[in-house]
């Protein structure tokens, strides 16, 4: 498939060079197309055009073979077992940088950049709510909406939670892309599907449950899907513009 998508992940090893051997090893049967490191530097390790095994068992929109349409970032960070540091500045700007020509080179929807934790949620919570995806936003990269405030005492849904409520919310996540079964039961898989939206979009508190921030987070992110452009289609408006 030709890409279209970009997963985000953190390499979630002690250090770097323990990652870049992994990400090596024939053995370890996993890959990314780019490693960048904490100082910023950016490696290769794949061609845009080659699958890469970085996804696993994962889905997003309809789509379960993610490792044929995504290119892989593995982001040099510890994770959540090891401290969990907060990812420098500098490697930041790679990311974003990186990012931009990904999405230029493939056309690549702005909706369609997403943490490992959005294609894999039961399993994975890598970049994890320290990922900035805010910044990359600003850059033009990905998709963001400032997510709703936090009102102390507004009703939630929660783990065993059943009805009409829970089915819409469902509807919801479902038609923004996660795998989750519209069925009216708070599941499990719900829980970790709200999880990692809220690790992705809401990363003031991942708690898997569903208050009024979360929800109306995510009806601003589905109402402005439709409007966000392309960087490819944003410099093509500007050009027609200033010509
Ligand atoms: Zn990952």
């Amino acid at each position: 498939m030709r890409p279209d998508m970009i997963l985000v992940h953190y390499t979630g090893m002690i250090d770097a060079a323990v990652a870049l051997d992994r990400l090596c090893a024939p053995g370890s049967e996993v890959s990314a197309h780019y490693l960048v490191l904490e100082d910023g530097r950016v490696i290769q390790m794949v061609q845009e055009s080659r699958r890469a095994w970085h996804a696993g068992e994962s889905f997003w929109a309809g789509e379960t073979d993610i490792n044929s349409c995504a290119i892989g970032i593995e982001i040099a960070n510890p994770g959540h077992d090891f401290d969990y540091p907060d990812f420098p500045k500098r490697q930041i700007a790679a990311v974003t940088a990186l990012c931009r020509g990904i999405q230029t080179r493939n056309t690549i929807p702005p909706a369609r950049v997403l943490a490992h934790s959005d294609v894999a949620p039961a399993r994975k919570q890598d970049p994890g709510e320290k990922f900035p995806w805010r910044t990359l936003w600003d850059s033009g990269v990905g998709h963001w909406v400032d997510p709703a405030p936090i009102t102390e005492g507004s009703t939630t849904l929660v783990l065993g939670d059943r009805g009409e409520a829970v089915t819409a919310i469902q509807d919801l996540l479902a038609q923004y892309g996660y795998g989750i079964t519209v069925s009216g039961s708070y599941d499990s898989t719900t829980h970790d599907v709200v999880k990692a939206f809220q690790r992705h979009f809401r990363p003031q508190r991942v708690d898997g449950m569903v208050d009024q921030s979360t929800r109306t987070t995510l009806e601003h992110l589905l109402a402005q899907r439709g409007r966000v452009r392309t960087l490819a289609a944003r410099a093509r408006d500007f050009a027609r513009l200033a010509s």
